[in-house]
């Protein structure tokens, strides 16, 4: 028999533990040692069953419940934990004790489509979601008053597993909210908060909303699974990824859209402050500033044009790939068929709307040229891919050089308190990390590992435990996987053979994309055998990934490694596991020795497992690409050469294969196997020390955060409050400059320039040369245009390298002068631009206007 509804009855708690709710439904358990431990010791077997505190209060008996009830041991420490929970939520901490935080906003609301806070919350497929959930922790920590907003799927991601040929089997579990850690919004009156979303021929997609709460950050997540909805828009988050072009669009209409809505209601209801910076993680979330500029076209009269300017002004975009075909895009006449009729915003003009999706293909419609033109704050996630996303968009901002594309990077962070083995926070955190791991309050006091006192034999033994617990896990995982692909137990004896607690371990999990090259390791087969199999020096590889369903490429990429970690020969050194998920990772990050990381340069925009591994003592084994290219030193791992200028990919492939395998078996595997007598890699441990030591405070979310708030947040809110004082007036002025300057902009002349030396000819590196223009501002004040002078270097051709731009000043009737250094010795070339100047404006490129001499 078929269930036709699932549903989940809560716990009936005694009274003197009903504090344990509130440990059980707030996620900050997931990095929280002491609340597990708290309810570990109800029933410890158990509890290593289903790993999560609320499915806990489910299964504990009743009569187990009612000794805990009596047993004033586990109630002092049960208040202890909800005492610390308080006060975890309530404190004063980083945000709020920063100088200037008194116009720092009162919230912020974080827009994604996916969010991976735990394995108890499936609702992500990979990095973009778990950044998304490691943003939410670490903001919790750090105080700031962040909303997570997103859809809540019902079959989440897809689970993996194989065919016994080694194919990719995808299948979905249906979730049941109420038996997850959330809790359904509801009205004063008890009914459920519904937030509703036009939808085309006069029908309506209504969502009801659940909220989870990551410490002290509320996450709304919309589900429009309910009867209310007809039975295709019931649908419309069934899963993440999971249809066609026409679903994806819903998705990110009621994430954008609806979301807005959602966060709207929960503040109204909640008294929680309603947020004044909006942070678009990545395009899929765009529309919500569409709905901004509803809200506030709708309530004060003002035009588009005016809405623009606020709208950007609030709202910071987060671009993650520098792949194009990882950028969303919709046949216009999709974008169209929703806004088309005017319903689902109205008051704003269906071509005022496909203007902001504009691209190349009159066709398409851009999210990601949506985002940058709706946000005035936008920024890759590593330095490297903030040059390669410069480059990427240069196109929307004609005249001005890739380098000075407004669009700037923060480089992506990982939760420490997540992810770090207990085993070594334990070991390296000193007293106040011990328990409470290292959710300091203060960004700036982040307690960072110190091997003060620590012994390399110390360090060494913790590793060792961690990949002893690894391969543990490993065998345990190949045997169902093999169970699953149908061979009995009786032919599953060699899996208590596989992978040695002793021998170097390496991983690779990913996601299946090609630029990450999953099967890159197996370029040469030979020598990847040999050095498996090494007897001296073998290594042991762990791999794991799931393929996007679509994918077929991808799929036979994970077949190919599938069928060669088969082999018999080599199957106790190479396993593939499926079904790489949080709970998996877990393992491996803590485990593995070494972390591999292999995509085509610079394709990877940051990056984050390789960090989750160095927090553990891991050590890098990656292409400079993402992250690593910032973050690589020379001895805190090894940068496996690229062959960037090879356009060849078969012949890249080779050569980067061959450096891998040489670097595997010459450089990793001799010091990891050089030991002292007590048996310590000597070489391998200071390699691992300077891991911990220069990469720990650095790949830290909370810094990732605060970088955030600093560079973004806070400056987004100054400037919103700026546009949008006295009745939006500070818009209307930006839009007035903007409608002004579109109409004299193109009369504008540099009519002559000049640069003199003192003392003439004098022409030496640090020298000044004295920089004048003569201007025709088309009847402009001279405080509403920027001119500069700018000097670089000049090669074959007159563009200017490494350009220095110095602001000129008025200097009489259309004259503006400036006084520079020369920058560098040799050719040198000069030139002057005038650039749009206005308070609102957050950079002069931002209009994407200059006018060249
Ligand atoms: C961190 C993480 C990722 C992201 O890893 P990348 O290095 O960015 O590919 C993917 N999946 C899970 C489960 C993770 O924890």
């Amino acid at each position: 028999m078929r269930a036709i509804r699932r549903f989940t009855v809560r716990a009936s708690l005694p009274e003197p533990l009903a504090g344990l709710r509130a440990l059980a439904t707030n996620l900050r358990w997931t990095w929280h040692p002491p609340t597990r431990d708290l309810f570990a010791s109800m029933d410890d077997e158990l509890f290593r069953r289903v790993r999560d505190p609320l499915r806990m209060l489910l299964a504990v008996p009743s009569t187990r419940l009612e000794e805990l009830a009596g047993d004033e041991g586990f109630l002092a420490r049960a208040r202890a934990a909800t005492d610390d929970l308080d006060r975890y939520l309530t404190e004063e901490r980083w945000y709020q004790r920063r100088p200037d935080a008194a116009d720092a906003p009162a919230a912020i609301g974080y827009f994604s489509l996916e969010f991976g806070v735990h394995e108890a919350l499936p609702n992500y497929s990979g990095g973009l979601g778990v950044l998304a959930g490691d943003h939410l922790k670490a903001a919790s920590d750090l105080g700031v008053p962040v909303i997570g907003v997103g859809p809540l799927y019902r079959s989440g991601y897809f689970r993996q597993a194989l065919s016994l040929d080694g194919w990719q089997v995808e299948h979905y579990p249906v979730i049941d909210p109420s038996g997850l850690p959330l809790e359904r919004l509801t009205e004063p009156d008890g009914q459920p908060v519904l937030v509703r979303v036009a939808m085309p021929r006069n029908r309506q997609l209504t969502a009801q909303v659940w909220k989870a709460r990551v410490g002290r950050v509320p996450l709304l997540l919309l589900d429009t699974d309910i009867d209310a909805n007809d039975e295709d828009l019931r649908r419309v988050t069934d899963r993440l990824y999971g249809g066609d072009a026409d679903h994806r669009i819903r998705q990110e209409i009621l994430a954008g859209i609806g979301g807005m809505r959602a966060v709207r209601r929960y503040c109204e209801l909640t008294g929680h402050p309603q947020p004044e910076v909006f942070h678009t993680n990545e395009g899929h979330a765009g529309f919500l500033g569409l709905e901004r500029a509803r809200e506030i076209i709708d309530g004060n009269g003002v035009g588009f044009d005016e809405v623009l300017a606020a709208v950007r002004a609030g709202t910071v975009f987060t671009t993650h790939t520098p792949v194009s075909a990882g950028i969303d895009r919709f046949p216009v006449d999709l974008v169209q068929h929703y806004f088309g009729d005017g319903r689902l915003l109205p008051g704003l003009d269906l071509r005022r709307i496909l203007a902001l999706g504009a691209e190349d293909n009159p066709g398409m419609f851009n999210m990601a040229h949506m985002g940058l033109r709706l946000a005035q704050r936008a920024n890759g996630v590593s330095a490297l891919h903030g040059r390669v996303t410069r480059r990427m968009f240069c196109r929307l901002w004609p005249g001005f050089d890739a380098d000075e594309v407004p669009i700037t990077s923060v480089t992506n962070g990982v939760h420490g308190p997540t992810w770090v083995a207990r085993e070594l926070t334990a070991l390296l955190g000193g007293k106040d990390m011990k328990n409470s791991s290292w959710d300091a309050p203060d960004a700036s006091a982040m307690p960072v590992p110190s091997r003060r006192g620590v012994s390399d034999e110390r360090l060494w033994a913790v590793r060792r435990d961690l990949r002893q617990k690894l391969v543990a896990e490993v065998r345990r995982r190949l045997r169902d996987s093999w169970s699953q692909r149908g061979a009995s137990a009786l032919e599953l004896g060699w899996v208590d053979g596989v992978f040695d607690p002793d021998v170097l371990t390496v991983g690779f999990a990913r996601r299946v994309p090609t630029y990450k090259r999953l099967t890159l390791m197996l370029r040469d087969p030979e020598r990847l055998r040999a050095l498996l199999l090494d007897d001296d020096r073998p290594l042991q590889i762990v791999v794991a990934g799931k393929s996007h369903p679509a994918d077929e490429g991808g799929k036979a990429l994970i077949q190919q490694m599938v069928r060669f970690a088969d082999d018999p020969a080599i199957r106790r050194r190479l396993v593939f596991l499926p079904d790489y998920d949080m709970s998996m990772a877990r393992y491996l990050y803590r485990g593995c020795d070494v972390w591999l990381n292999n995509p085509t340069r610079p394709l990877e925009a940051c990056g984050t497992s390789g960090m989750k591994s160095a927090l553990n003592g891991g050590l890098n084994l990656s292409i400079r690409d993402g992250w690593w290219d910032e973050c690589y030193d020379g001895s805190n791992g090894w940068a496996i050469p690229t062959a960037d200028g090879i356009s060849d990919p078969l012949r890249r492939d080779e050569l980067e294969a061959a450096a891998l395998y040489d670097l595997l078996g010459q450089q990793i595997a001799p010091l990891f196997y050089d030991r002292d007598a007590a048996g310590v890699p000597k070489g391998w441990m200071s390699r691992v020390w300077h891991t911990l030591d220069t990469l720990g405070p650095r790949v830290q979310a909370s810094r990732m955060v605060a970088e955030y708030v600093e560079n973004c947040y806070q400056p987004a809110a100054r400037t919103v409050a700026e546009a949008s004082r006295d009745s939006y007036a500070g818009a209307k002025s930006l839009a007035g400059y903007r409608t002004r300057i579109d109409t004299v902009w193109r009369k504008i002349r540099i009519l002559d320039t000049e640069l003199t030396v003192e003392p003439p000819e004098d022409l030496v590196v640090g020298n000044e040369v004295r920089v004048r223009a003569h201007l025709d501002l088309a009847g402009l004040d001279p405080s509403e245009v920027e001119v500069q002078a700018v000097v670089g270097r000049v090669a074959d051709t007159d563009d200017l390298h490494e350009p220095v731009a110095m602001p000129m000043t008025p200097a009489g009737e259309g004259e503006f002068g400036a006084v520079l250094k020369l920058p560098h010795a040799g050719s040198l070339g000069y030139t002057v631009r005038i650039l749009p100047r206005h308070p609102l404006l957050a950079s002069p490129a931002e209009l994407g206007l200059v006018i060249h001499a």
